[in-house]
């Protein structure tokens, strides 16, 4: 595979405001480990389907996973720009294989703001460490946007639920050690107040996982189905209360789509980068790619759009420190930015050449890598059909 291109090739046109010198030392570390750790590694990654296992270890040893988490439970108590950070740097390098974000700043969250103390306890500190992986599972194979429609059913039986029905596109489902999982606890006609969360560790007897799908892009990550046949799940590992799953689902769900809103941008910086990279060093017709005006075009077009995905995910950011973050603004984020980035890539590639649909070339696999944000944490259509419900 070819280099990594040269990255921050393309200055801001609007300087950042949100960080202190403490953030710039995190994202020292979490850069070293990503160029280090990961970027090298991405081909074994994709051939085996996942990242190896010990990487989560190494991550929870620096400190990189669950940082937002209370210091009792084994985080470090520190503000969601530490998640950030660990977002932006992981699009820096163009990896699309590990599923930190995920793990610390969803499955964590659903965790701490609905667990109780004892589940706290039991999952957190291990989570912070990396000896447990976790995932969230939602999605079915007969219905993901439509939520309530979900067949998994959680039937209480003394002191247990028994759980019965399978999810698909699990991410981390693969190496996942737990799972929260959504489940009917109550009849269909009861929709949305049917479904609760579960936590459902993988060594429970019926627990079973698919091998990790093979996708159109993303193929490091341990994307995978989850098989659930008569498991019985302990009562004491229901996630706050009985038909509160859904709204506890909705709680998060502003930051969870802000979270893809900062991995596009920052993925659109990247895809910008690899580009001009590219075009400055390749030659045509006796000049340098870089210098037609079609080119300068593009490049222009490319980076003020960047620009302006950057300001305003920005401010949603800020937002969401403050608590404030609205639904149609996280959703904006969510739908606007992947469509850009859907175009951007789309343009990098185009001014690669043949080599633009070369895999070796890190815009190709960005191309690959980045359809499925239009897709995942509500597909972009689901997002306009929110935003236009607050119009
Ligand atoms: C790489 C990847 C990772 C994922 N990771 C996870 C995960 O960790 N956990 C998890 O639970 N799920 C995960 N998912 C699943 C993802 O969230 C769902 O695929 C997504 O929510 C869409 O659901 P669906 O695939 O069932 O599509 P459907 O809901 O069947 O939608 C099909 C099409 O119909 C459109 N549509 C549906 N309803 C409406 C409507 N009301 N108005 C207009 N259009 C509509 C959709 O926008 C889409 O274009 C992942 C998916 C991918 C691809």
């Amino acid at each position: 595979m070819s280099a990594l291109p040269p990255m921050d090739l393309v200055r801001p046109m609007i300087p950042r405001t949100l960080f202190t010198s403490d953030h710039d030392d995190f994202r020292n570390t979490v850069r070293r480990f990503f160029e280090e750790q990961i970027a090298p590694h991405s081909e074994r990654f994709e051939e085996q389907q996942h990242i190896d296992r010990n990487l989560w270890n190494k991550a929870g040893e620096l400190g990189l996973l669950c940082a937002t988490m209370p210091e009792e439970y084994g985080g470090s108590g520190v503000d969601r720009l530490y998640s950030v950070i660990l977002m932006e740097e992981q699009a820096r390098v163009g990896d699309s294989a590990s599923g930190f974000s995920l793990h610390s700043d969803i499955v964590a969250n659903y965790v701490n703001n609905f667990g109780n103390h004892e589940q706290k306890l039991k999952w957190l500190p291990r989570m912070a460490s990396g000896e447990v992986v976790t995932a969230i599972a939602m999605t079915e194979p007969g219905t993901g946007s439509d939520l309530q429609r979900i067949k998994t059913t959680a039937k209480l039986d003394g002191d247990a639920y028994v759980v019965n029905g399978s999810k698909i596109f699990i991410t981390n489902g693969y190496l996942c050690d737990m799972a929260v999982v959504a489940v009917k606890t109550g009849p269909d006609e009861m929709g949305a107040a049917s479904v609760s969360l579960l936590i459902i560790p993988a060594d429970l007897p019926g627990f079973s996982k698919g091998k990790p799908l093979k996708k159109v892009g993303m193929r490091g990550q341990d994307t995978c189905e989850l098989f659930f046949d008569n498991v019985r799940v302990p009562k004491e590992n229901l996630l706050g209360q009985e038909g509160m799953g859904f709204i506890m689902l909705m709680q998060e769900l502003a930051w969870e789509r802000l979270m893809i809103g900062i991995a596009c941008v920052s993925s659109a910086e990247y895809c910008l980068n690899c580009t001009v990279d590219y075009v400055k060093n390749r030659k045509a017709f006796g000049k340098t790619v870089a210098s037609f005006q079609n080119t300068r075009f593009k490049l222009a077009e490319m980076r003020s759009e960047t620009q302006i995905a950057r300001v305003f995910i920005d401010r949603c950011i800020e937002e969401a420190l403050k608590g404030k973050l609205t639904v149609e603004a996280a959703c904006a984020a969510k739908y606007w930015v992947s469509d850009l980035l859907s175009k951007v890539v789309d343009e990098g590639v185009q001014l690669h050449g043949g080599y633009g649909f070369m895999l070796e070339y890190p815009i190709a696999r960005a191309f690959i890598d980045s359809r499925a944000n239009r897709i995942y944490g509500g597909t972009n259509e689901i997002m306009k059909e929110l935003i236009s419900r607050s119009i």
